[in-house]
């Protein structure tokens, strides 16, 4: 058996990965979808049921409009067709956290489809087609642990049965592990955006499962798929599908064939294990939920839900790239969630010259936080710090080099630039015109030479004594005066 990173490298000559991507989003509706039951997480076990929800006989399920608000604003931003009548549907099966013995899903008419995201990897764009965005309800939660006898028993938690979720399917158009971390990533990203979920994965609010297959380089037909189910970080997902990979690789490499299976990823073994095989699986035998009439989603709701939508990561990026005369690196970085390229747009525009704002997150705050490892949302200065420190350098009142030293304060108490400017004294820089004419008669008389050399025309010299002043005054003086202060000197 090789090893997995040398099955990935052979992977990449001989044959070619399949991934399709099936991601599960938890909707942030106070409610449940068919019940009027809190969401809440981590209520104690089964306070938040009622009749629908633990599926009692007779009970009717009322549809939440928050939910199909939320899942359609969801579809919109991953640029999906809405469909104006969508089907809810029954989807069979037995499991203990499941009381009715179905869930309410969507099947062959789901709400939305044909959408796509754009990801870039290796400096490539592409378009990842989205095959559908269903709504459905989730299920219970099976407990093995945190109760008296938990040793010999398993106990069930019905909270979460009938939160609602969205279930968003990706086309087989991946090609590779990093592709779909890069996905994962920035669906996260569109999703955060627009507001209709955490996606937080240690609450279970984003859950990824994946699907994939090799097969050999130029051949149309795909291999033979494995699914890996309910890995809880992008990070596995990305090691659990360089592991499969390698593993389906060394199957066939040496004769034998990839069975049509789930496997669970062992995240502390970095290893995929085999679940249960799909011949044993379920056939849900779906059939339209006769409880519930067909969603209907018209275009006077559709043009009422895109008013919600907000500018989204890809087109921010774009237009910071442009506004702010930023890189695209550091625009990613501003627009990495929307509040803190809301906080950076609200302190630029505040500010006097919001391309100073840019400069100075790019140069004085991001080499800083790099340096003592930190995340932009980790600051001790915060954009309206920057956005008055960049006032202040522009009204002349502190210079560049002070500017620096308060950064250096800030990081060193912790603590905003406002807060650090204020202890300091309000610093301004010296303008004092008596105590720099005295350094400046000092400098000129200690430089003769370059004196007379300035006086018989060679102007640039000027530059040499106004460094030499602003050294002597430690860059503490205001660079405008020592200039002027210099030129009279020297033309006297
Ligand atoms: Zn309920």
């Amino acid at each position: 058996m090789v090893s997995t990173t040398e099955s990935a490298v052979r992977t990449n000559a001989k044959y070619e990965p399949v991934i399709g991507l099936e991601v599960h989003v938890q909707l942030l509706t106070e409610s449940k979808i068919f019940c009027s039951c809190s969401t809440r997480f981590g209520a104690p076990p089964n306070t938040n049921v009622c009749p629908v929800c633990l599926g009692m006989p007779g009970a009717l399920p009322v549809l939440n409009q928050k939910a199909v608000e939320f899942a359609t604003l969801a579809a919109m931003a991953l640029n999906c067709r809405i469909n104006e009548t969508s089907i809810f549907a029954r989807k069979n099966y037995f499991y203990p956290d499941l009381p009715k013995g179905y869930q309410i899903s969507q099947y062959d008419k789901p709400l939305a489809e044909h959408g796509f995201i754009e990801v870039k990897s290796e400096e490539v764009r592409r378009k990842i087609g989205i095959t559908r965005v269903h709504l459905e309800e989730d299920a219970g939660k099976s407990l093995h642990e945190g109760f008296p006898d938990a040793s010999d028993r398993t106990a069930i938690d019905l909270n979460r049965t009938g939160v609602p979720l969205i279930e968003i399917v990706s086309e087989p158009d991946i090609t590779s592990p990093d592709e779909a971390y890069e996905y994962l990533t920035r669906l996260k990203e569109i999703i955060l955006y627009t507001g209709v979920s955490d996606c937080s994965m240690e609450e279970g609010s984003l859950r990824c499962d994946a699907n994939v297959s090799i097969r050999p380089r130029g051949q149309k037909e795909f291999g033979t798929k494995t699914e890996i189910k309910n890995v809880n970080s992008f990070r596995f997902i990305r090691e659990a599908l360089i592991y499969e990979i390698g593993r389906q690789v060394d199957v066939l490499e040496s004769g034998g064939r990839i069975s049509q299976e789930t496997r669970l990823y062992n995240a502390s073994e970095g290893k995929t294990y085999s679940m249960r095989s799909k011949e044993q699986a379920h056939d849900y035998r779906y059939f339209p939920e006769p409880d519930l009439l067909p969603l209907v989603v018209d275009t006077k709701r559709k043009d009422e839900i895109e008013k919600q939508l907000p500018e989204l990561p890809e087109a921010r990026r774009a237009r910071f790239v442009q506004e702010y005369g930023i890189t695209e690196q550091d625009a990613g970085v501003l627009t990495s969630s929307k509040n803190l390229a809301d906080q950076f747009e609200a302190a630029a525009s505040a500010a006097k010259n919001p391309k100073r704002v840019a400069n100075l997150v790019q140069g004085e705050l991001a080499g800083r936080l790099k340096a003592k490892g930190l995340e932009i949302e980790q600051s001790p200065i915060s954009m309206q710090g920057i956005a008055a420190s960049a006032d202040l350098v522009e009204s002349g009142a502190i210079s560049s080099k002070m500017l620096k030293d308060l950064y250096d304060l800030a990081f060193e108490r912790g603590k905003d630039f406002p807060a650090v400017y204020e202890q300091e004294g309000r610093p301004v820089q010296s303008s004092d015109t008596s105590a720099l004419e005295k350094i400046i008669d000092e400098i000129v008389a200690a430089n003769p030479k370059q004196l007379e050399q300035y006086r018989a025309g060679k102007r640039t010299l000027a530059g040499f004594f106004v460094g030499q002043v602003m050294r002597a005054s430690k860059g503490q003086a205001n660079p405008q005066l020592v200039n002027e202060l210099v030129t009279k000197k020297l033309d006297k």
